[in-house]
C-alpha cells in the first residue's frame, strides 16, 4: 500500500486531498495542529492516521519523523498544504506578523520537505506543494501571505532540480479562491463578489477541484510531470487582471 503525508489534514482542501488518496487506496498520514479538528477529521477514515504536529516548529517536526519514519521507511507523496492567511500593506505587517506567515507557510515547507526527503527517496515519491495565485500576482493586500507562497513556487523547483535524479518529483499546485475556513476569514463580501466578476468561471473553486490536481500528480499519471507549477483557479491567470 502507498502512503501519503498530508499536512494540514484537519480541514479544508488538505482533508479532501486525505479523502481522495484513501478513496484511490493509498494509507495516509493526516498531519495538523489543530488537535480537536484532526480528532474529528480522522474519525470513520479507515487507513487514515492523525499526527499531531506543528510543521513551522524544527522540534515538533522532527518528532514526527522518528515516530512515522523510522530509517528505510518508504513515502510516496507529501503534500505541504498547512498554511495561514494573512491581508495586509507592507505598513501595516510588523514583524511579528510576516514571521508568522513566513514560519508556517515557507518554513514549514522546508523542514517538513527535507525531513521527509530520505523517506521519499526511498520510495520515489512525489512532493506537492500548494501555493496560491497570490504569489504569481503582487497585490496592495498580501505582503506576507503573497511572498511566502512566491517562495514557496521557487521551493518547488529547486526539489524538482536537487531530487529528481532520485525519482523524486515535485510540483506546486496554486489554487484559486475556495471558500474554506483560511478564506472567509479574509475575504470580505467585496472580495467575494470580485472575484465572481473576475474568474472566468465566476465562482469560488471547491476543496475537490483543488485535491484532484494534487492526488493525480501524485499518481503515477504524472510519472512526467516535475518541477511545474500549475494553477487550479477557475481561469484567473488567463485574464490577466490583477487580485481583488
Ligand atoms: P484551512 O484553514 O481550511 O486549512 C488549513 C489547515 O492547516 C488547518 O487545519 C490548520 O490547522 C492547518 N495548519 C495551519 N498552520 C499549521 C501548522 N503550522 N502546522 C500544522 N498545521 C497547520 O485552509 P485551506 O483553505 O484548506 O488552505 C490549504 C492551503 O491552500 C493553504 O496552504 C492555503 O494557503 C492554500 N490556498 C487556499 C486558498 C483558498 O482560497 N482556500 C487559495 C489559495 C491557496
Amino acid at each position: 500500500m502507498k502512503t501519503a503525508l498530508v499536512t494540514g489534514a484537519a480541514r479544508g482542501i488538505g482533508l479532501a486531498t486525505a479523502r481522495q488518496f484513501l478513496e484511490q487506496g493509498w494509507r495516509v498520514i493526516l498531519l495538523d495542529r489543530d488537535v480537536p479538528a484532526l480528532t474529528e477529521a480522522a474519525k470513520g477514515l479507515d487507513h487514515g492516521q492523525p499526527c499531531i504536529c506543528d510543521v513551522s516548529r524544527p522540534e515538533e517536526v522532527q518528532a514526527m519523523l522518528a515516530e512515522h519514519f523510522p530509517d528505510g521507511t518508504e513515502l510516496h507523496a507529501l503534500v505541504n498544504n498547512a498554511g495561514v492567511a494573512d491581508f495586509g500593506p507592507i505598513e501595516e505587517t510588523d514583524f511579528d506578523r510576516w514571521r508568522r506567515v513566513m514560519e508556517t507557510n515557507l518554513d514549514g515547507v522546508f523542514l517538513m520537505s527535507q525531513a521527509c526527503t530520505p523517506a521519499l527517496r526511498a520510495g520515489r515519491g512525489a512532493i506537492v506543494n500548494i501555493a496560491s495565485i497570490s504569489g504569481l500576482r503582487a497585490s496592495t493586500l498580501r505582503v506576507a501571505y503573497g511572498t511566502s507562497k512566491a517562495g514557496v513556487m521557487h521551493l518547488t523547483q529547486q526539489q524538482a532540480v536537487e531530487l529528481g535524479e532520485y525519482g523524486v518529483r515535485a510540483n506546486c499546485v496554486c489554487p484559486g479562491p475556495v471558500a474554506t475556513k483560511l478564506a472567509m476569514a479574509v475575504h470580505s463580501p467585496e472580495i467575494i463578489a470580485a472575484y465572481h466578476d473576475a474568474l472566468p468561471l465566476n465562482r469560488y473553486g471547491t476543496e475537490d477541484e483543488i485535491a484532484a490536481m494534487i492526488t493525480f500528480l501524485c499518481s503515477e499519471k504524472a510519472s512526467f510531470v516535475t518541477g511545474q507549477i500549475i494553477s487550479v483557479d477557475g481561469g484567473f491567470e488567463a485574464t490577466g487582471i490583477g487580485l481583488p
